[in-house]
């Protein structure tokens, strides 16, 4: 079985895990978390980028920066991972659900405004598929109306939204290092922050809401419980791990392009005979190759396409199940209008196997799907 997902190592992450073994550092911000950090500040042009245990533990982080309290209302695709949502319902805020974009299956800014009440807070926006949203349009909204903009950049590490690196755009971004994504550490995660506003309290927050980090920097005498907050930072041996991945995110990145790029010239042939239609990359986009799905026409298509390539060995996988329908969507949050390219998209889309490794499958991948689309 040629499976769908396959985590990439570089062979430099057990060296530098023996390395923290050595230094005797193995809790959270030591030597590799500071790397870690330092690289990503670099990369982003974030004021203040923080490791965390995940994604999910960063859109956590975002929803208390915000101050966010019962009853406030948080704009987002109903079109994404449950982190997105659950990070803002903890709080008790409100998931107000929009519709996606036809192209992009990202969050349609036209929708955004209509979608604003009172009790609105902030827009998280999601970038599917490391693709960005048109933030342009959504800054534009979020200064209009005094909201927040929180980017869940969790597949989106190495993209751009005309030349601005995502998860920087908006106030606060979070990025995911799970095994699943591009750049890995198991699990694993990062808090972005644009400028100084949030930089020192999310420190204080992920260090259980005390002035841990000021006291390290020698800039308090002691250290003491300041804040709310909680443990949200991943230990050296997690940090270390993410480091020989980061040292070759370049690579990684380009590598991913080119078995995208592959799979685009592929499916080139069957969108001219209308089976299916290809992921679309506006202009101002420059992606990371973190999946290549495709539409199919519809649910019954995609359910027989996914049976009839694992009966020829291929792992091929659906995406998210709506989230304004799911129970828990359906009592903790409300829908925006019918959301009928959510309902739709989500049913046609398929995603196949991208990773490090699989071109030598290609062929076999191509000729198994020929066969199933014709
Ligand atoms: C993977 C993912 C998450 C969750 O990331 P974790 O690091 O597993 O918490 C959240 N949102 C989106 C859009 C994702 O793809």
């Amino acid at each position: 079985m040629i499976p769908f997902n396959k985590p990439f190592m570089t062979g430099r992450e057990l060296w530098l895990i023996a390395q923290a073994h050595a230094n005797g550092h193995l809790s959270g911000d030591g030597r590799f978390t500071k790397q870690s950090h330092a690289w990503l500040e670099q990369r982003t042009g974030a004021r203040r980028a923080l490791l965390t245990h995940s994604c999910t533990a960063a859109l956590e982080m975002s929803a208390l920066l915000l101050d966010l309290k019962p009853g406030d209302e948080v704009i987002m695709p109903s079109y994404t991972f449950v982190s997105t949502a659950n990070a803002f319902v903890l709080r008790g805020a409100v998931p107000v659900f929009v519709d996606v974009r036809e192209d992009t299956l990202n969050l349609d800014e036209r929708l955004v405004e209509a979608a604003i009440t009172p009790r609105t807070r902030a827009i998280c926006v999601v970038h599917y598929a490391g693709v960005a949203c048109e933030m342009d349009a959504i800054l534009d909204i979020a200064a209009r109306h005094g909201l927040a903009i929180v980017e869940d950049a969790a597949q989106a590490i190495m993209s751009s939204y005309k030349g601005r690196p995502l998860g920087t755009i908006g106030d606060l971004g979070a990025l995911s290092f799970h095994e699943t994504k591009n750049i890995i550490s198991g699990e694993g995660g990062a808090l972005l922050c644009r400028d100084e506003q949030f930089a020192e309290r999310s420190e204080i927050l992920r260090e259980k809401g005390t002035n841990r980090s000021r006291f390290f920097r020698g800039q308090v005498d002691k250290y003491t419980w300041v804040d709310v907050g909680s443990s949200f930072l991943p230990g050296e041996i997690t940090a270390a791990f993410l480091c020989a991945q980061i040292e070759e995110a370049d690579q990684i990145t380009a590598h991913r392009l080119a078995i995208w790029e592959r799979y685009h010239q592929w499916a080139e042939r069957h969108e001219q005979a209308g089976r299916l239609r290809r992921p679309i990359i506006p202009a101002d986009c420059k992606h990371n190759a973190h999946m290549y799905y495709m539409l199919l026409p519809d649910l019954d298509s995609r359910t027989r396409f996914i049976a009839e390539m694992k009966a020829k060995g291929v792992q091929t996988v659906f995406h998210y199940i709506p989230l304004h329908s799911a129970p828990a969507g359906l009592q903790a949050g409300r829908a925006h209008g019918d959301l009928p390219n959510t309902v739709a998209l989500s049913e046609r889309l398929v995603r196949l196997p991208l990773w490090i490794g699989v071109e030598e499958h290609l062929e076999s991948i191509f000729a198994a799907a020929d066969d199933v689309l014709s």
